[in-house]
């Protein structure tokens, strides 16, 4: 492709893409995270980018995370910080990424912020899973997202809830194989179900992120029946007519918000996950030639 086709996508997806990223800065997403909190939500920011395998890119997203959490508390937001494992070493050694995470969560404790990881393909799961398991023993406020679509989950939830992990259930974003992933809609939501019911009976401090009207309703009624403590998330810029109906009823909402310039690789899986989406980007890109 030419250079000057693949800018001028790269806009107009960047004019789609707006909608879910609160900026290129940091500042622009503690404004962001002040607007959600102003809004009766707390704010779960994240830092755009994964993959990190240069030594200076992944000591500068740890020092952006750093400065991110003093801000959070300097600046009075409610809510926390996630991360990518891929963003603070993890595509390099398991090491890496513990130590690196381990100073951020150390960090955020100090400022009163809860961190998340979140979860990347299935190759990084295990990994992801020990890191968590041995920075949980120290670290209470953290915790990790687990994917419906992967096969292995229940049994993970399971030992997980054992350990009192404080989990977020995602469908989960990424390509899978059909051996290790539920491939049909119906399978993911399924077993969406189960783990949320399992959440409901065993676990504590969870988060049921999706936008699903379906598993958010299954959930209200669970909690109807058994008092947990839980809230649900969702991504900025999505089901933004449901969240303060959510607010109102009396539930818990926090805001997932990203921000920085390595936007591509997060609003490509947010394209692919509504067709609608793919429509908007074609009748813009015909809108914008004036077809
Ligand atoms: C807070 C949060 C954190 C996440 N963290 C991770 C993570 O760590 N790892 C990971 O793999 N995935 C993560 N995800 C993404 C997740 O795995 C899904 O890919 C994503 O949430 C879409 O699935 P869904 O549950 O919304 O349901 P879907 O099956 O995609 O959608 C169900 C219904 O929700 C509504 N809906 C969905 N998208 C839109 C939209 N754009 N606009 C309007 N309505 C819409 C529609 O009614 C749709 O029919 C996260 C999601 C959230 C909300």
């Amino acid at each position: 492709m030419e250079s000057h086709e693949s800018t001028l996508i790269e806009k107009f997806l960047f004019r789609i893409a707006k909608q879910w990223i609160a900026g290129d800065t940091m500042d622009e997403a503690l404004q962001s995270a002040k607007a959600a909190n102003k809004n009766g939500m707390n704010a779960v920011i994240n830092k755009l980018g994964e993959h990190m395998t240069s030594k200076d890119q992944i000591s500068d997203t740890v020092s952006e995370y750093l400065t991110l959490v003093s801000n959070l508390r300097r600046s009075k937001v409610s809510g926390g910080i996630s991360i990518k494992p891929t963003q603070v070493g993890m595509s390099k050694t398991i090491e890496d990424c513990m130590t690196n995470l381990e100073k951020i969560i150390e960090k955020a404790t100090s400022s009163q912020s809860f961190v998340w990881i979140d979860m990347e393909s299935s190759e990084y799961t295990d990994n992801t899973i020990k890191i968590y398991l041995n920075l949980f023993e120290k670290y209470e406020r953290l915790g990790m997202a687990i994917q419906a679509n992967l096969k292995r989950t229940e049994q993970d939830l399971e030992m997980l809830l054992e350990h009192g992990a404080k989990i977020r259930l995602v469908k989960g974003a990424y390509r899978e194989s059909k051996k290790n992933a539920y491939k049909t809609r119906h399978e993911v939501d399924e077993n969406y179900e189960k783990l949320t019911k399992m959440l409901f009976s065993c676990g504590n401090e969870f988060a049921i992120a999706t936008h699903d009207s379906k598993m958010i309703d299954l959930a209200i009624n669970l909690s109807k029946k058994s008092e947990r403590k839980f809230e649900f998330q969702m991504l900025k810029g999505i089901r933004d007519e449901l969240k303060p109906v959510l607010i109102k009823s009396g539930f818990s909402i926090s805001e997932y918000i990203p921000y920085g310039t390595n936007w591509l690789p997060y609003s490509i899986r947010r394209l692919k996950e509504r067709k609608r989406n793919i429509l908007l980007l074609g009748s813009s890109f015909l809108h914008s030639h004036r077809v």
